[in-house]
């Protein structure tokens, strides 16, 4: 049986935390598409690139995940190197870049073609901004999680805090902000709901409360 599952939403909505539980349960490969975008902010960062030369390096730099018992790691390769940079693409540096790297075209055509055909082989449940919309329109079935920007905020202020990144709250409220807008108002694959996408506000949920929830409408209980 087909089964993938399409979960869109704003920076800090739940959409990874509940993603990765729902895979588990449902023996699904998760696909964290922002992940992907930021392993290419990283590469720019990184290697101090831009324009054509960043979409040549993305272009031949392979992006891909593998599970441990800290959980997902996230892998570059190029030139024949391997890098793990599950970290370094979660840095102050790499949030801030993310956008502006994720809006060229070239980078999203890139990136689409390998979330496309890793979901024609597989029973998936990829989480990003245009799932539901771009990469996977005929999903089964298809989410939309939202939250206020200060709940956003506060979750992503604390992984933030959890890892030992020296941040300000305020800091990391202006971050999402600014990210949804881009992400929001960009020419190529803007963050939006599917017309056919459930919308769940996760504000005062639990994580649980959300997974069940997802689970309820996938398994038809
Ligand atoms: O989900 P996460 O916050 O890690 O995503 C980082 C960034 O990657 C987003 O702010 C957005 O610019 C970009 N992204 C995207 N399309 C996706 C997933 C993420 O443009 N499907």
């Amino acid at each position: 049986m087909r089964l993938r599952i399409a979960v869109d939403g704003p920076a800090g909505s739940g959409k990874s935390t509940i993603s990765k539980i729902i895979a588990e349960k449902l023996n699904l490969i998760y696909i964290d598409t922002g992940a992907m975008y930021r392993a290419c902010a990283y590469i720019s960062v990184k290697y101090n690139k831009t324009g054509k030369d960043l979409i040549e390096c993305v272009e031949n730099t392979e992006i891909y995940f593998k599970k441990d018992v800290t959980g997902q790691r996230v892998f570059i390769k190029f030139d024949g190197e391997t890098f793990d940079i599950t970290e370094e693409i979660r840095s102050v540096a790499v949030t801030k870049k993310v956008s502006e790297t994720s809006k060229i075209k070239e980078i999203r055509d890139i990136i689409t073609r390998r979330q496309k055909s890793i979901a024609a082989d597989n029973n998936v449940i990829m989480d990003g901004r245009d799932i539901g919309t771009v990469v996977i329109p005929d999903a089964e079935y298809k989410f939309f999680l939202e939250a206020t920007p200060y709940e956003r905020a506060r979750r992503r202020y604390e992984e933030m805090v959890a890892r030992g990144e020296n941040i300000e709250f305020e800091e990391v409220l202006k971050d999402v902000k600014k990210r949804d807008f881009e992400d929001m108002n960009r020419e190529i694959a803007p963050l939006k709901r599917a017309e056919d996408a459930l919308l769940i506000d996760t504000t005062n949920k639990t994580i649980e409360d959300v997974v069940s929830f997802i689970l309820n409408r996938v398994k038809g209980l």
